[in-house]
């Protein structure tokens, strides 16, 4: 179902695409495939494997600076790495050069309704759970976006009536122009990114832009029980058609727990899914991704056995409070993609028994007083890493012993010394890993062959 709209054309187009990390190769190779005259610029040296393929396909392109050739261009590709705020989009604006952003790009490319899932927390989760339910549907369905591949390296092959299911992020967001999900979850609003937005609220706005091109013929989920994507809802268009879920309520349009169930609220009532307590995913932060994504599948009339089924089975995905090993008693979590604030505070609610932290890394500029309360309820040892344990030791010390450790390997030993058996040893970092490591990723593998080798 696409509107009148004139989708970019690309054919000789010069495009630059800026940043060539995962989401910037993958718009060049797409972009050079639609017949633009694409240059690709990092102000850094990316990846050589990542990379690989713009030289196999004889894409040009710089690296460890921009060049004034990246200003001769009809269009810029922007990657999320990049800051709004960074001199080379200054420039390029004041130029007058388009800048989109990589989803953008995608949309352009696809007759593809696309589903799209944003928020501070919980997107990779909800996404890949949307991901698996989608599959149980008649018609063909990707999922893409900062999960798995990039956006536009799923188009290829999906057509009307298919479904991309995209997980975004603001920085995504910020340079979108068409770009109209069909239907669109935002599943919590938390500080984050307080390095690259000026206020909490220029964050959340950022999220919100997933409406922007919607209309009452599309679809926006909404948290009802999170206090601040309460606060922003005015916010939201008010020509979108809006379903709520929340946990303790019982919305009129949307999904809520009624009686121990996960239960869907439409124009013929109510429907039970499935048994809460069936849900396969663990954590009261959970149910709401669970909740956030009943609304998304009912709109393309998956069957509610499938959604069940997939609830019942879909355990989450690596890094996200991953269950790693038990020794002596002592249970091992890695949440190493818990880069933020309130992701720390629900793996600390999804704990049973008293955990011995492990947190630290690049600071976000947040605030680490916000989880005193909870570390002092929960948490038995701090053990902390990295750039910012300083900051979060000034936060902590009062309210629980911190202990500073120079690796991941003491802290771990550190952690596993104290605890007892029917403790945890958690990593939730709150932070970023850049300081020490590549990504999250390579910072919760570490965290998992340690453990390992205990
Ligand atoms: P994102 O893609 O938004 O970063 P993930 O699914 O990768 O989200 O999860 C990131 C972190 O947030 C993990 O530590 C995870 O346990 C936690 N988390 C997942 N869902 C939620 C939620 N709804 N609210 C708060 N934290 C969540």
């Amino acid at each position: 179902m696409r509107d009148v709209r004139v989708p970019i054309e690309f054919k000789n187009k010069k495009v630059t695409v800026l940043g060539l990390a995962r989401s910037g190769v993958a718009a060049a190779l797409v972009l050079k495939q639609e017949g633009a005259r694409v240059f690709g610029s990092d102000a850094k040296s990316p990846d050589p494997v990542v990379v690989k393929p713009l030289e196999q396909l004889n894409i040009d392109f710089e690296t460890n600076g921009h060049s004034e050739r990246v200003f001769d261009a009809d269009l810029v590709v922007l990657s999320p790495g990049i800051p709004l705020q960074s001199p080379v989009v200054l420039d390029l604006k004041k130029r007058g050069v388009d800048i989109i952003s990589e989803i953008e790009l995608a949309y352009q490319l696809t007759e593809a309704d696309i589903v799209a899932i944003t928020g501070s927390n919980g997107k990779s989760t909800t996404t890949a759970l949307a991901g698996e339910i989608f599959k149980r549907a008649p018609f063909r369905s990707r999922v893409g976006g900062n999960i798995g591949d990039a956006l536009c390296g799923q188009v290829a092959g999906l057509g009307k009536g298919d479904v991309l299911i995209a997980e975004v992020s603001s920085f995504q967001l910020d340079t979108i122009k068409e770009f109209r999900p069909r239907a669109a979850a935002i599943l919590n609003l938390t500080p984050d990114h307080l390095d690259r937005y000026p206020s909490a609220d220029a964050y959340y706005l950022s999220k919100i832009g997933i409406t922007k091109n919607q209309t009452m013929d599309d679809l926006i989920v909404l948290n009802n029980d999170d206090p601040e994507s309460r606060r922003m809802r005015p916010n939201i268009r008010g020509n979108v058609t809006q379903a709520l879920f929340s946990s303790k309520e019982k919305p009129v349009f949307g999904a809520c727990v009624d009686n121990g169930y996960v239960a869907y609220c439409g124009t013929n009532g109510m429907v039970r899914i499935v048994r809460q307590d069936e849900i396969a995913l663990p954590g009261p932060h959970n149910l709401m991704n669970v909740l956030a994504v009943v609304p998304l599948a009912m709109r393309y009339a998956i069957p509610v056995e499938a959604i069940a089924e997939t609830l019942r089975q879909f355990k989450g995905i690596e890094h996200r409070i991953e269950f790693v090993a038990e020794k002596k008693g002592v249970r091992f979590y890695n949440d190493s993609k818990a880069t933020n604030i309130d992701s720390v505070r629900w793996a600390l609610l999804s704990m049973k028994g008293r955990v011995h932290l492990i947190a630290g890394g690049r600071d976000k500029n947040s605030d680490y007083t916000l989880l005193s309360g909870m570390v002092k309820e929960r948490v038995a040892t701090a053990c902390l890493i990295g750039e910012a344990a300083e900051k979060i030791r000034a936060a902590w010390k009062e309210h629980v012993p911190v202990r500073m450790e120079k690796s991941m390997e003491s802290a771990v030993a550190a952690a596993y010394a104290q605890a007892k058996p029917g403790e945890n040893v958690l990593l939730s970092p709150a932070c970023a890993s850049f300081d020490m490591y590549r990504n999250y990723e390579e910072r919760g593998r570490h965290f998992k062959s340690i453990v390992g080798a205990l």
